[in-house]
C-alpha cells in the first residue's frame, strides 16, 4: 500500500518545520497517512521510525489496516502514550495539528513534548489524488451517476423533496455506497432559489425546476454532483439562467489546469455570470476539493492564491438562485490531468424537461 510513501512526503517536511517528528491527530489525516479508519487514531511521523497509537477498541483492526509502522494500544490517556513513543524515537520536538487539537489536549500533550503549532501540512500533500484515490473516487463518481438515471425515472409531479432525497440515497446505498458524501439537497421551484436547502414535504409540481445535489461515499471517498432539471416547460428566463450556468460551468472546467490559481478558475466561470447582469446572483465560491472530506483544499473563490496542482479532483458549481423564481446549479468533480481537465460525471447537462 502507498501509505508509507504519503508518510515519506510528509516527512520530508519536517526539516521546514524545524521539528523531529509530525503529530497527526484529524481523522482524514490519519487515515490518509496510515489507512486505519476507525475514530480514534494518531500517528508520529518521525525522521525515522513512524508510531501509530489507538486506544484498545481498535486493537485488532488496526492490525489488519496499519502497515510500516509501529502500533501501540493505550488503555485510557493518549498523552503518557504519545510521551512514552517520543521517547522510545528520541524526539522532543513535534509539530502538531493546530487546527484538530483543542485546547485542553494541547495543555496535556506539552507537558510531555515541545509542540510546534501547523497547519494544512497533510491536506496540502491531499491536494493532489494518487493512483488509489482516483480509483475510489471514480467509483463513487460511478454510483452517483447510476443513481441519478434511475432517480430520473421516477421524479413526477406529487413527489416531496424528502421522498426525493431518500430515493437518491437509497439507490446509492443499494448500488454499493457505504453511505450518503453529505446531506442530499433536493429543492423544487421557489425553494432551488436557496443555494444550500433542507429537502421538505413540498410536492412537485409542473413548472417546477428540481434541483439535485447529491453523491457516495464509498471506501472512504467522496462523490459529489449536482444536476437541475425541469417538470414541465421552464420558463423563458430559467431556460436563459440553465443555458448561462452551462457556458459557464464549461469556462469553469475548461480553466481547471494544473498550476492555474484558485481565483482564475473562478473568475473564468463568474465571467460570464457577471457580464450577464447575473453576478450577485451567484453568492458562493466556484468549486472545492473533494477526497477523504467532502470539501477539501483546494478551494475555488475568488482571489483564491493557492493553486490547482496536476492530479486535484475538484467540483465546478456556478449556480443562479433568483428569489421567488427558482435556481439552477450544475456540478462536476473534474480530475486535473496531465492533459487537461477531465470531468468524471458522466450523467447528461443538457436541459431535460421531464
Ligand atoms: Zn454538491
Ligand atoms: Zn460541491
Amino acid at each position: 500500500m502507498n501509505h508509507q510513501s504519503r508518510r515519506d512526503r510528509l516527512r520530508l517536511r519536517l526539516g521546514e518545520l524545524g521539528v523531529e517528528a509530525f503529530l497527526a491527530t484529524s481523522n482524514p489525516n490519519v487515515r490518509y497517512l496510515t489507512g486505519f479508519t476507525g475514530s480514534n487514531g494518531q500517528v508520529l511521523v518521525s525522521r525515522g521510525r513512524d508510531v501509530f497509537l489507538t486506544d484498545g477498541r481498535y486493537e485488532t483492526q488496526a492490525s489488519r489496516e496499519v502497515e510500516g509502522a509501529d502500533r501501540r494500544v493505550y488503555l485510557a490517556e493518549f498523552a503518557p502514550a504519545l510521551a512514552e513513543a517520543c521517547a522510545g524515537l528520541g524526539v522532543r520536538t513535534v509539530a502538531f495539528e493546530a487546527t484538530d487539537v483543542t485546547v485542553a489536549r494541547y495543555e496535556d500533550l506539552s507537558a510531555v513534548c515541545d509542540l510546534v503549532p501547523t497547519r494544512g501540512e497533510v491536506e496540502a500533500l491531499r491536494r493532489t489524488k494518487d493512483e488509489d484515490e482516483l480509483r475510489r473516487i471514480r467509483e463513487a463518481q460511478a454510483i452517483s451517476d447510476a443513481a441519478f438515471g434511475q432517480v430520473l425515472e421516477r421524479v413526477r409531479a406529487g413527489v416531496t423533496e424528502r421522498e426525493l432525497a431518500v430515493d437518491l440515497e437509497s439507490t446509492m446505498r443499494g448500488l454499493g455506497a457505504d453511505d450518503r458524501a453529505f446531506e442530499t439537497i433536493v429543492a423544487f421551484g421557489s425553494s432551488a432559489a436557496e443555494p444550500h436547502h433542507a429537502p421538505t414535504d413540498r410536492a412537485l409540481e409542473a413548472g417546477d425546476v428540481v434541483k439535485m445535489d447529491f453523491g457516495a461515499l464509498a471506501a472512504g471517498y467522496h462523490a459529489d454532483m449536482t444536476r437541475t432539471v425541469f417538470l414541465g416547460r421552464p420558463s423563458g428566463e430559467l431556460r436563459e439562467v440553465y443555458e448561462l450556468v452551462r457556458t459557464a460551468q464549461q469556462a469553469g472546467i475548461d480553466a481547471m489546469r494544473g498550476g492555474a490559481t484558485e481565483g482564475a478558475v473562478d473568475a473564468a466561470a463568474r465571467g460570464p455570470i457577471e457580464e450577464a447582469g447575473f453576478g450577485p446572483a451567484f453568492p458562493h465560491g466556484l468549486g472545492h476539493g473533494v477526497g477523504l472530506e467532502i470539501h477539501e483544499r483546494p478551494f475555488l473563490r475568488r482571489g483564491g492564491t493557492d493553486t490547482v496542482p496536476e492530479g486535484a479532483v475538484v467540483t465546478v458549481e456556478p449556480g443562479i438562485y433568483l428569489e421567488g423564481v427558482g435556481g439552477v446549479r450544475i456540478e462536476d468533480m473534474v480530475e486535473v490531468g496531465e492533459d487537461g481537465p477531465r470531468p468524471l460525471p458522466t450523467s447528461p447537462k443538457e436541459l431535460i424537461v421531464l
